[in-house]
């Protein structure tokens, strides 16, 4: 394990579009994903094992199920997946997504348990076509937002009262009012506005100071902010442009993994980094919270 403040390369093969970070605290292990690679992985810190799990398509998030196995959020919905059996099973497909013309990307579980994913455009439009949406535990499917350009970053406060979501282009964190009785939201606002120049606001994940932490896509690096103030506190630098999503991870929920990109890269920029689309971890010197899986 690299020193305090250092990021280590960890040893998997480059994925194209590394995404979804999760840690998996029931299995001690890492989750994560190469949507256009249309893989799930489970990385076991442990034994340095990164088995990889071919989904039949582009693969936008992971999450844990409470009663085991895993959820998956695809290009044509929401699906159970059995990493033991390899099975996919998906869910009836919610009736405004038309998987032609979006894809579902980052999800996460709020702390009741629902499973909530966002959509984007496979083909970059002039219009937002993502929605977000809600998968209860009744397997009931709720559209919540509407007019989304790139569905990320989705985090909850400590206190469970309010969400944070990225809409990647707008270059913001916004957040609602979020009741984790109904998991109805409400009150939008912007609490973040990324500044130019430092990347564009991915994947993120809560501190256990209630602080957010942002993967910054063509930004070398992760970011942590203050919500309540908006202030930029601490860059984490990575030795690769686009970094995607992070979370905190391990016994202790200490370190910090990163995924990152190698999509649309010349060859001239991979030749500069070499490592991109690989995982990393860095111990930030701050600890995480347990991510919240879905009790359907
Ligand atoms: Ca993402």
């Amino acid at each position: 394990m690299a020193n305090a403040g250092e990021v280590e390369p960890i040893p998997v093969v480059p994925a194209t579009l590394g995404e979804g970070a999760i840690w998996n605290a029931a299995v001690q292990c890492l989750q994560w994903i190469d949507i256009i690679g249309q893989r799930v992985f489970t990385y076991d810190p442990a034994t340095s094992e990164n088995r990889g799990y071919d989904v039949g398509q582009k693969v936008g998030t992971v999450v844990p199920r409470a009663h085991g196995g895993l959820m998956l959020a695809l290009q044509e919905g929401f699906a159970s997946f059995d990493a033991d059996t390899g099975r996919v099973a998906l869910l009836p497909r919610p009736p405004e997504h038309d998987p032609q013309v979006v894809r579902f990307n980052d999800g996460k579980c709020d702390p009741s348990g629902r499973f909530w994913a966002g959509t984007m455009a496979l083909v970059k439009g002039p219009k937002p076509l993502g929605r977000l949406y809600r998968l209860d535990a009744d397997g009931s499917i709720r559209v919540m937002l509407q007019d989304v350009g790139t569905s990320n970053g989705i985090a909850w406060s400590l206190d469970r009262r309010t969400l944070y979501f990225i809409d990647t282009p707008l270059l913001r964190v916004d957040a609602f009012d979020y009741d984790d009785v109904t998991g109805a939201i409400a009150n939008r606002r912007t609490v973040i506005s990324i500044p130019p120049g430092i990347g564009r606001p991915d994947g993120s994940t809560l501190d256990a100071e209630g602080m957010l932490w942002i993967a910054m896509y063509d930004g070398w690096a992760a970011t942590r902010w203050n919500p309540r103030t908006g202030e930029l506190l601490q860059t984490v630098r990575l030795p690769v442009a686009r970094v995607t999503s992070c979370a905190f991870g391990g016994p202790e929920l200490d370190t910090l993994f990163l995924t990152s990109a190698r999509e649309k890269l010349s060859e001239e920029q991979l030749a500069a980094q070499p490592l991109a689309g690989g995982l990393f971890r860095v111990r930030p010197g701050v600890r995480g919270v347990p991510a919240f899986s879905y009790q359907g």
